[in-house]
């Protein structure tokens, strides 16, 4: 059973959703099909935001859909999706998906699709329209719109709860959470990014089922934590994360760092920056962040290596080698940004040099502009004198006999 909202009522016409979203949906009916647009979209709209990217759920199978487009293909392992491509945009096609565990509790082993903890292992059985909604994460993320006709489709409440911005979550909170930990993670991000509150009922067993976040695999906490991270509301989302007590498997360090003035103030600036940078629709590095986050730690084992009687520059790779091998046992940062991580954090101490040909040649480095911003955080939050930072802006906007002379004067 499910409440039609009006387009009257709504307020979303079918000009407002995007035009490759529109002739995948319509064109899915046209074949005989249901099809609406789904998801984070719908919820967008109706909060007055514009969508990331849209996604369609229909009753065809993904090789039906493929039959209705040529510029389409079938990607995916846990779930297979289609991706169509239409208008110049890709468009996310999914098919009606089935609730597996509550099939199998009535039928064989949910132990074959559920771990001990009672994460879901597999969520691949097509199932009806209700089914879909039901296994779905939030009220608000569970709404139908159907272009045809520019209304929405509302099984669980979902209008009311965008209205009174208020997530909840779909069924019985803790069971869900088992199902998919990753779900709490959305729901502290979805908070921040939207700007509404977390209902009651959906926010208590957050704080007792923490632990579980554990058992997810490293590579998709990393994909989620990218999210979150690049939502335009880090800031406060770390905040809300560390409030709930979700942070230890995701960045373990960040309670230690947090607590050290020096390191709260430089992560808040570069969690500031990126949310502002993501606001202004720069371009913003995975690399670049995780740097950051955990620079601080990387200072703190410098120090103890250094403590050691070890000499600078190698204590500082020793230390750069081990934070990022214990971070990686919880929060997989994929190997391909270690490059400039490492590039970031070992030129730090090169800024120090102010004579000689070192400061054209540490110019040179492709990775100059992002260690260079990097440096520019580091005085901004008092870990470093500004004047070293200020010295910088001006040997790197300048020409290069200026730039001589400024070395000479160091000299
Ligand atoms: P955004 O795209 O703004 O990050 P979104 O809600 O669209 O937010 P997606 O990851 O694109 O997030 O997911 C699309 C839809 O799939 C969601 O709106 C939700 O209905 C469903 N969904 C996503 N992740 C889960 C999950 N872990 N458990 C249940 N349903 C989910
Ligand atoms: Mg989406």
């Amino acid at each position: 059973a499910f409440r039609i909202i009006s387009c009257e009522q709504h307020g979303i016409p079918r000009n407002r959703i995007s035009s490759g979203s529109l002739k995948v949906a319509l064109a899915l009916q046209q074949a005989g099909y249901s099809a609406y647009v789904v998801g984070g979209a719908v919820r967008d709209l109706l909060l007055g935001l514009k969508p990331k990217d849209y996604d369609v759920a229909t009753n065809a199978t993904p090789e039906e859909v493929r039959a209705v487009f040529r510029h389409s293909r079938i990607i995916g392992r846990r779930f297979r999706l289609v991706h169509v491509i239409s208008k110049g945009e890709i468009v996310e096609v999914s098919t009606f998906r089935g609730k597996m565990a509550d099939d199998l509790v009535e039928t064989e082993d949910v132990q074959a699709n559920t771990d001990a903890t009672g994460r879901l292992l597999h969520d691949n059985v097509f199932g009806s329209q209700e089914e879909d909604v039901r296994r779905r994460d939030f009220t608000i993320n569970a709404l139908f719109y159907d272009p045809a006709t520019e209304e929405i489709l509302d099984y669980l409440d979902g209008f009311e709860d965008v209205m009174a911005k208020r997530l909840r979550i779909i069924g019985e909170p803790e069971q869900r959470y088992r199902e998919d930990p990753v779900r709490m993670l959305r729901a502290v991000r979805l908070s921040a990014k939207l700007g509404i509150q977390i209902d009651d009922r959906t926010a208590a067993p957050i704080g007792d089922l923490a632990p579980l976040l554990l058992n997810v695999p490293p590579a998709r906490l990393f994909d989620e934590m990218l999210k979150l991270l690049f939502s335009g509301h880090a800031l406060a989302a770390v905040i809300d994360l560390r409030a709930r007590g979700l942070h230890h498997g995701l960045l373990p360090m960040l309670d230690v760092i947090l607590e050290q003035p020096l390191g709260e103030r430089f992560i808040s600036l570069v969690l500031k920056n990126t949310d502002e940078r993501v606001r202004q629709d720069k371009p913003v590095s995975p690399g670049f962040l995780f740097a950051a986050l955990l620079w601080h730690e990387v200072l703190a084992v410098w120090d103890t290596h250094l403590k050691a009687s070890e000499k600078m520059i190698p204590a500082l790779h020793r230390a750069m080698g081990d934070v990022l091998a214990t971070q990686r046992s919880r929060l997989a940062i994929p190997r391909r940004h270690d490059g400039i991580i490492y590039d970031i954090w070992s030129m730090q101490p090169r800024f120090q040099a102010r004579s000689g040909r070192k400061p054209f040649r540490l110019l040179e480095h492709p990775h100059f502009p992002a260690a260079y911003d990097f440096m520019l955080l580091r005085c901004k939050s008092g870990e470093v004198d500004q004047e070293l930072g200020q010295w910088w802006q001006i040997f790197k906007n300048t020409d290069n006999a200026a730039r001589e002379a400024m070395l000479l004067q160091e000299a």
